[in-house]
């Protein structure tokens, strides 16, 4: 385990994590809010991040009440224009990397952002546990909408969408807490956390359930697990190599990207 604070040891702790890459042969990157703050996307649980100012509207309350669905689309207003915004950072370019010259086959994001997919990673490399925020989409029928004109018309008079094809609640295409998590993503996780010899956790606190079962699995089917995050994780004891450190530089050097 390792936990410094100069640019020699970053360098140090660059050259373990670039020999572990090196001598992989199948890879995982798993990614949380943390890899996409040098953005300027808040995460939830660093100081200044969204859980300081809001409480999540649970799946539940969503469903069953209008002003549960206010505060969720007042919510989505607030944090879009960080999103839409945003552009991918070092850290999502050295994922790419990995992603296009080896070893990973695949990266494993509870991010809702979109950011690794603008990095340049095909659409089918990209398992996304908690679903797209870019977008949204019926809860009935799936019917996809674009997020824009209806925050336009919930900022006019606070209109809130409703499906223009079955009449079903429009909402942001995330998965929300006391949601169900998606099948096909659930189940392709948990094989590729299986299959791979290198898991990858980066810029998560690792507190959220299921996701943060990944990296258990992956450890138990025998892979090495290697944390990076700025500060200590829930899974820290179970991990082979922690690194705390900026998720950009440490990359960045680590797989030679700028
Ligand atoms: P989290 O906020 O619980 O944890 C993020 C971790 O990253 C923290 O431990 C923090 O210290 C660390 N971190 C932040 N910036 C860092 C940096 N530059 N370098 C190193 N470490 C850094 O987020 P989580 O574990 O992903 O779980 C919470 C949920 O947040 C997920 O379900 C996700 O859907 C949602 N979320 C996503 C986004 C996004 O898509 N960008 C943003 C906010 C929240």
């Amino acid at each position: 385990m390792a936990s410094h604070s100069s640019t020699a040891t970053l360098a140090i702790d660059a050259e373990r994590l670039r020999t572990l890459i090196a001598n992989a042969g199948r890879m995982v990157v798993f990614t949380g809010a943390g890899i996409s703050t040098e953005s300027g996307i808040p995460d939830f649980r660093s100081p200044g991040g969204v859980w300081s100012r809001n409480t999540p509207v649970q799946f539940q309350d969503f469903v069953s009440s209008e002003s549960a669905r206010r505060e969720a689309w007042r919510q989505k207003a607030e944090s879009h224009p960080a999103m839409a915004s945003a552009e991918p950072n070092r850290g999502h370019r050295a994922v790419a990397t990995l992603v296009s010259r080896g070893p990973a086959k695949c990266v494993i994001t509870q991010n809702i952002d979109g950011l690794h997919q603008r990095s340049g990673i095909a659409d089918e490399q990209v398992i996304e546990l908690h679903g797209n925020g870019t977008y949204a989409h019926c809860l009935s029928c799936q019917k996809r909408y674009e997020i824009e004109p209806i925050l336009s018309a919930f900022e006019r008079d606070s209109t809130l969408p409703l499906c223009d094809t079955c009449g079903g609640l429009v909402k942001a295409a995330t998965i929300s807490f006391g949601q169900a998590m998606p099948e096909r993503e659930t189940l392709r996780a948990e094989r590729e956390s299986r299959d791979c010899d290198l898991f990858l956790a980066i810029g998560s606190s690792l507190v959220v359930w299921p996701a943060a079962g990944f990296p258990l699995m992956a450890k138990d089917a025998g892979a090495t697990l290697v944390i990076v995050n700025r500060e200590r994780t829930d899974l820290d004891a179970y991990a082979d190599l922690v690194l705390n450190w900026e998720i950009g530089p440490l990359l960045g050097h680590a797989v030679n990207v700028n």
